[in-house]
Parts: structure tokens; C-alpha cells; sequence
């Protein structure tokens, strides 16, 4: 018995240290958790649940740092797009807006970087092979394309401009220049309903094209890139 009440003391002693230390440690860790998740909702775009702009740039960077034989940065912005706000309403631009999100988001896939800088711009950043490059952009032009059904059945017939920018086609794997040459792309096939890769020439493009200055999307790729 006298053996046993030492050992029974410090068994309870050692069960009460480690539920001391337990119990800060399991809230630490659910703060944390909590917090993490804060982070993570406040990088993303109310609306569509896109990156928004900063946490796009970081995963963007990651991405070109990592593969820059296969990155590919694109820009993405609706054509017409104030027409259905005005025709259609607010609610149905934005249901236009949701529905872009998804498609760019499932045509991507889950490892790409996929954002919303703004209105009705997009900006992703993902790895393709660049023999596939033009069919996998082809791909997208014709999923962008689809009409969108409305929650009343509805049907928007909607487009979209997209410029691309490879690093291993253009020699660098700066995201603010890939994304300023994408750029220039998109508006050389504004309206076209095709896409345009980039070429060398368009990284010596002194500034995006002047129908954009003032927009909010590009002046948050152009701060942040
Ligand atoms: P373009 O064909 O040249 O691209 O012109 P556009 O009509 O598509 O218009 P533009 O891209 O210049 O501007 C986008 C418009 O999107 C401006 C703004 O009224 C509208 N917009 C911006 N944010 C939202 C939003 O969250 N929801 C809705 N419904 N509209 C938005
Ligand atoms: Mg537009």
C-alpha cells in the first residue's frame, strides 16, 4: 500500500499536468484553427469564392516559381458584360459573374491559381503543357461561351476575352510582367471570341491598353503583381 499511494499520487499528478496542458493547448489550437480560416475567407471573393487579389498574387507566384517550363498566366474579362446588368439586372450579372468563376475554376482544375480581380476580370495562373496550349485554350473559349441559365430559367448568352502569357515562350516568370503581356493579348482579341497567346513583342507593350486605366481590376493586378 505504500508503494502504491506514491504511484497513485503521481499518476493522478501526471494525468492532472497533462490535462493542464491540454486544456490551453486544445484552445490554442482551435484559435488557431479559427483564425487560419479567417485568413483563408478573407483572401477569397465574396461572390464567387475566387482568390481575391492578394492571396491570387501568392499562389500565382508559387506556381511560376515552381514550374516555369509549364506556367501560364491568363486574363479573363466578360464581353458586354454591363449590357446584361442593364438588360437583365444587377442579380443576373452577378449569377453570370458566379457561373464564370466555376467554369474557369473547373476548367482549371484544383491546382491552379484562380482570381477575381474585379468586376468582371479574372486572372489565372496554371501549369500547361505547352503543346497543349492552344487546345486547352480553345477549350475554355468554347466552356466560357456557353449560355448561363438563370435560378428562373432564364438564358444570358454570354463571351469572354482571354489573353494568355506562357514563361518558358516569353523568358520570364514575373507575374506582373506575364500578366501585363496577357493583357495586351486579351484586348488585341477583345470581342473576337478567340484567345490570343502573347508573344515577346507584347512584353515591350509600354503600359495596358488606355480603355482600361481607371479600372479597379487592373489597378489592383498592377499594385500588387
Ligand atoms: P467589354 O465588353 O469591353 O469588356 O465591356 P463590358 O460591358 O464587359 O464592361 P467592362 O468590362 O468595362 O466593365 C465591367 C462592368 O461590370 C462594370 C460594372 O458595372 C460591372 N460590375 C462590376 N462588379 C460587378 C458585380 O459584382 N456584379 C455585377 N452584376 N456587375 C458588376
Ligand atoms: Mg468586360
Amino acid at each position: 500500500m505504500d508503494a502504491a499511494t506514491p504511484l497513485g499520487t503521481s499518476s493522478a499528478q501526471r494525468a492532472l499536468l497533462i490535462t493542464t496542458l491540454a486544456v490551453p493547448l486544445t484552445g490554442w489550437t482551435m484559435h488557431a484553427v479559427a483564425l487560419h480560416r479567417k485568413l483563408a475567407a478573407a483572401r477569397r471573393d465574396p461572390l464567387t469564392g475566387l482568390l481575391g487579389r492578394d492571396g491570387y498574387t501568392a499562389k500565382a507566384r508559387q506556381i511560376l516559381d515552381r514550374y516555369t517550363d509549364t506556367a501560364t498566366v491568363l486574363m479573363c474579362d466578360l464581353d458586354h458584360f454591363k449590357a446584361i446588368n442593364d438588360t437583365l439586372g444587377h442579380a443576373a450579372g452577378d449569377a453570370v459573374i458566379s457561373a464564370t468563376a466555376d467554369r474557369l475554376s473547373a476548367w482549371a482544375g484544383s491546382r491552379a491559381a484562380v482570381g477575381r480581380l474585379g468586376g468582371d476580370e479574372f486572372a489565372l495562373t496554371l501549369r500547361i503543357a505547352p503543346e497543349r496550349r492552344q487546345a486547352r485554350l480553345a477549350q475554355l473559349v468554347d466552356k466560357l461561351t456557353q449560355p448561363v441559365v438563370l435560378e428562373d430559367h432564364r438564358v444570358v448568352q454570354v463571351a469572354a476575352s482571354i489573353g494568355a502569357a506562357s514563361a518558358n515562350s516569353l523568358g520570364t516568370s514575373n507575374l506582373s510582367v506575364l500578366q501585363r503581356a496577357a493583357d495586351t493579348a486579351l484586348y488585341k482579341g477583345k470581342h473576337t471570341g478567340r484567345a490570343v497567346l502573347a508573344s515577346r513583342a507584347d512584353l515591350t507593350t509600354a503600359s495596358v491598353n488606355g480603355r482600361r486605366a481607371g479600372r479597379s481590376g487592373t489597378h489592383t493586378v498592377e499594385r500588387t503583381a
